[in-house]
């Protein structure tokens, strides 16, 4: 009803004409989905039906070899609202929302996961804080639906993240998330190929505000990140946006040549009054091992930073599509 109301005053006509862009479009990134994208769609249609907008639904496809892109193609003949941007293999999440938000020609576009996990009876809610008059809304989980093993990782990925990168994210930051054009137009300005998604809302900032939503179990298939994934994409996150890990290395380097130092003065005043004795090979081997150590992980830590460099200075697309349906190419 608010959100309805909302509409009004934002002077949107129910039914924009066909050069119109929408009210509102709806992003989602499918990868392999086949068990819940018909619910979803269902779902995202009939909340928006109520609402009487104009509005599209675009997913894109994160390279499925399911039966994902063929239900979305049934879904597209059927009705016209909703349009598929079909990547030609798996580039990640993030590239996935990135051709979203692309390709979305809405005046507002609102990023969600199709896996229900998120209410999509929440969208009118989310409209109508944006038109409060916020660039970006987004959400925060009421409660994160998983076992303690995954919620007690996600706290110390949370607050790791906020500690080494000084990035101001609400913690339980959930996926569901609305922004106006200007915001939109804003973070498509940002050209990397490293990209963590959280991190460039929160640079891209303007004003910016957050809602509570309910967090429910996965409706039906599997979640696409395993511990494997999760660890990556947390420490490229880091390493993303923080160079802490980098600086590390001096302050390291400066606090093991101290005690080098120390324990070589020590060793001397020993030897010289106290009492005399030989150094043998243990002791040695023992220092040499763990120098070497640090030094090896600190040559990898400046590794990871050197491939990311390598990895933007080659300017790839971000991603390769193989076919847009029901939508046209962008410049
Ligand atoms: N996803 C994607 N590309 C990937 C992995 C996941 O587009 O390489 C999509 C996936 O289809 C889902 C969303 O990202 O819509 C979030 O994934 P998932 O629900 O598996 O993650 P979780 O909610 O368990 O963190
Ligand atoms: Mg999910």
């Amino acid at each position: 009803m608010a959100a309805a109301a909302a509409a009004q005053t934002a002077g949107v006509p129910a039914a924009a004409s066909a050069t119109e862009p929408p009210f509102l479009s709806v992003v989602a990134p499918v990868y392999f989905e086949q068990e819940v994208i018909g619910h979803f769609l269902a779902a995202v249609t009939a909340v928006l039906a109520r609402t009487g907008w104009s509005y599209e639904i675009v997913l894109v496809d994160d390279g499925s070899t399911d039966r994902t892109v063929a239900l979305i193609r049934e879904a597209i003949a059927a009705d016209s609202h909703i349009r598929l941007v079909e990547f030609s293999y798996n580039h990640g999440k993030a590239a996935a929302m990135t051709a979203g938000l692309t390709y979305a020609s809405g005046t507002r576009v609102l990023c969600m996961d199709p896996d229900l996990q998120d209410p999509p009876e929440c969208i009118p809610e989310f409209v109508a804080k944006l038109d409060e008059g916020y660039d970006v809304v987004l959400s925060v989980r009421e409660a994160k639906a998983g076992g303690p093993i995954d919620r007690l990782l996600s706290a110390i990925f949370w607050t790791s993240l906020r500690s080494l990168t000084r990035l101001d994210l609400p913690p339980g930051l959930g996926t569901m998330r609305i922004f106006n054009r200007h915001f939109v137009e804003q973070f498509l300005r940002y050209p990397e190929a490293n990209r963590f998604l959280e991190g460039l809302l929160v640079h891209v900032g303007m004003r910016r505000t957050q809602i509570v939503v309910p967090h429910r179990a996965r409706f039906a298939g599997q979640t696409k990140f395993n511990l494997r994934r999760r660890f990556a994409l947390a420490s490229s996150a880091i390493t993303d946006f923080s160079e802490i890990p980098l600086r590390l290395a001096t302050r390291v380097g400066l606090a093991v040549t101290a005690v080098g130092l120390f324990a070589m003065l020590a060793i001397v005043f020993v030897k010289l009054f106290i009492h005399d004795f030989q150094l043998g090979w243990p002791s040695l081997f023992c220092l040499l091992i763990t120098g070497f150590g640090v030094n090896l992980l600190f040559l990898g830590i400046i590794g990871t930073y050197v491939g990311k460099i390598y990895r933007e200075v080659k300017g790839r697309p971000l991603f390769s599509i193989r076919g847009l349906h029901n939508l046209e190419p962008r410049p």
